[in-house]
């Protein structure tokens, strides 16, 4: 049997990787093929927002979970002192004790084992054949990964369990891909809910740049802010209680506020939101009192966005303009007389939030 062994750090693991042992496998008609992501040693330091052993094994195993013949050995990477190859290929072979060994590596690595710089390189160079990675299949990267992910940028090379498991983490500083975001939030909605969501971006990018808000944050609440909302009472209802929250008993017409905190709740636990966004989210049918400018402004996003239509929506919308605390109070006292005309109670925070607006 011919065993290739692949180690690297894996930090993160993409697309690149994948590809160049795809083909160092059927280059070199390889059986099988051993991923070995390195440890730890105690003084090197990593990059920031590097994940755990654990996460970087999970991540490597996501990446590879498509490859025929592929294990991934967790025998080095909860390792705090130096592995040398010599070692591990030593206990791998002592596994697979009839197996001839290819070692895949880079340019530079290649070239110094051939240089013999390795430890027990001839000891080693009995064991395997190294066998040169090929390069630029994908050109990209873990460093330039590192340094594209704070930038919303390069989701294309990582798998998508992979980026979404990097954002809900934040690790590396990721920050969310905007259409990478809102592909995923819009597959949450019910179809005819999406025109509504686009719409809502767009304003709260509007009265973000108006009242100096974080626009980068009024857009992540926009596009998150009504993920849960096609859900039904019972689904609402688990989220919540899988989330650790309690919630008081539902007044009837309550139900419907539920979607709120439900979504503030999954931003923060699928797409790892600030607090800043899922307070804004969480606040939006209700308002409350002491409300952020962020929360005032995706409460008004979410009333007068371009696809709203009512009486009021215009002189809602010069408010916003103008005072964004009078379109609040006049959003609040429209959201109050609507609910009483139905006959449903208001929450109790409208009328604080009101109250509240009153003061000033
Ligand atoms: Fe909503
Ligand atoms: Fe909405």
């Amino acid at each position: 049997m011919r065993i290739g062994i692949y180690g690297g750090s894996f930090n993160p693991p993409h697309k690149g990787h994948v590809e160049a042992a795809n083909k160092a496998v059927s280059d070199n008609r390889l059986d099988m093929l051993i991923v070995v992501p390195t440890g730890t040693p105690p003084h090197k330091d990593l990059p920031l927002g590097s994940p755990s052993p654990e996460l970087r094994l999970e991540m490597t195993k996501n990446a590879f979970s498509k490859q025929k013949n592929t294990i991934i050995s967790d025998i080095e990477i909860f390792s705090t002192d130096i592995c040398y190859t010599i070692d591990t290929i030593k206990k791998i072979n002592s596994e697979y004790p009839d197996a001839e060994f290819f070692l895949l590596l880079g340019n530079d690595m290649f070239d110094s084992l051939q240089a013999l710089e390795w430890k027990d390189s001839e000891e080693l160079l009995s064991l395997v054949t190294p066998v040169l990675l090929p390069r630029n299949i994908i050109p990209i990267s873990s460093t330039e990964l590192r340094e594209k992910l704070p930038l919303r940028d390069g989701c294309d090379y990582i798998s998508d369990v992979n980026y979404s498991l990097i954002i809900k983490n934040r690790l590396y500083g990721a920050k969310p891909n905007w259409d990478w975001l809102r592909d995923k939030a819009h597959k949450m909605l019910d179809p005819a809910r999406v025109p509504h969501v686009k719409a809502c971006e767009v304003e709260a990018i509007h009265l973000a740049e108006r009242w100096n808000a974080d626009i980068d944050e009024a857009r992540e609440a926009a596009i998150l802010h009504d993920i849960t909302k096609k859900l039904d009472f019972n689904e609402n209802l688990c989220i919540i209680t899988s989330h650790g929250e309690e919630i008081d008993e539902l007044k009837s017409g309550e139900e419907k506020l539920l979607h709120a905190i439900t979504g503030s709740l999954l931003a923060k636990s699928m797409f790892g939101m600030s607090d800043a966004v899922t307070e804004a989210i969480r606040w939006h049918t209700t308002g409350k009192p002491g409300m952020s400018i962020l929360e005032k402004i995706i409460y008004i996003a979410d009333y007068s966005e371009s696809t709203r239509d009512f009486p009021e929506v215009e002189e809602l919308r010069r408010k916003a303009k103008n005072n964004i605390d009078d379109a609040m109070v006049m959003g609040l006292e429209m959201t109050v007389d609507d609910l009483l005309y139905r006959g449903i109670q208001p929450s109790t925070v409208t009328y604080g939030a009101l109250y509240d607006l009153s003061k000033r």
